[in-house]
């Protein structure tokens, strides 16, 4: 059976969700898993507005005028996206403005940390907008669908960026990160990828990011030995659980059941 990347995150929350879902196909769409799917669209073209509105930055310009040019057509196209978004999933219009709301706020945040961003480089470097957005947004490939029989492994990257020959994978999450560092679940779904790209690319790759958007951060993962040999581990406990049967040992966790979606029928919950 072929293993998704993105049930390696949901494998680490708790097995038994993986195992309903793989095993007994129940398939639960959460309004958050809605929400997440709809970030991601709105980020994806918020991006492509980015890249065209910074070609009209010139060093004559200060911040918030930047900042003006970054966010031109940015709220119409959130509220289009959402508008198609609505009609197409089972979203209710009350949540949809929650959403809304809040992305706008998140897109007015970074475009102005890149607008303050810009406007150093262009004031102190005479940089064009077209090299500025070369310098900010390298040659990606998005959404990029990937497997490997032998692996048994499959997965759609978010984002694969590209710099002087090298090929680095990046998660893109809509929440915030630890403390310090990725969760697991966000390392171990980039070591995954990382795998995959090897395979693919036929070429090493030793790091990769997770953005976490409720914190306008890009933090890395560096694919060690240990992370390697933890992502082998969980794979191969993920494959038992599947051919076997076998439900591996796990810790209850109230707080996690009281957020899942299965937990009304779940005979595991607590
Ligand atoms: S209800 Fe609890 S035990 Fe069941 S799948 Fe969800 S988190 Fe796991």
């Amino acid at each position: 059976m072929m293993i998704n990347v993105s049930s390696i995150s949901e494998y680490v929350y708790c097995p038994i969700k993986v195992y309903l879902r793989q095993s007994e196909g129940c398939n639960i769409q959460t309004p958050a898993m809605l929400r997440g799917r709809l970030v991601h669209e709105v980020r994806r073209g918020f991006e492509e507005l980015l890249k065209r509105n910074l070609w009209s930055v010139n060093e004559k310009m200060n911040a918030k005028t930047i900042f003006e040019i970054l966010m031109e057509d940015v709220h119409e196209f959130v509220e289009k996206t959402l508008i198609k978004y609505c009609e197409n999933n089972d979203m209710d219009p009350e949540s949809a403005k929650t959403i809304s709301r809040d992305l706008k706020d998140d897109l007015e945040l970074e475009s102005w940390l890149m607008a303050v961003k810009v406007w150093k480089i262009v004031s102190t470097n005479q940089k064009s907008g077209s090299d500025i957005a070369d310098m900010f947004f390298p040659p990606v490939l998005l959404e990029f669908s990937i497997e490997n029989l032998e692996m048994k492994l499959r997965g759609k990257i978010d984002r694969i960026e590209i710099m002087d020959g090298y090929y680095y994978p990046v998660e893109v999450k809509s929440g915030l990160p630890p403390i310090k560092g990725v969760w697991k679940s966000d390392a171990l779904q980039i070591a995954a990828y990382s795998l995959l790209m090897e395979e693919e690319f036929n070429r090493e790759v030793s790091v990769g990011f997770v953005d976490y958007m409720g914190a306008c951060q890009r933090r890395p993962v560096f694919m060690d030995v240990n992370l390697r040999e933890n992502l082998l581990n969980v794979l191969e406990e993920m494959r038992m659980m599947f051919h076997q049967g076998a439900v591996p040992e796990m810790v209850q966790s109230p707080k996690k059941c009281a957020k899942c979606e299965y937990s009304d029928f779940c005979e595991y919950a607590c």
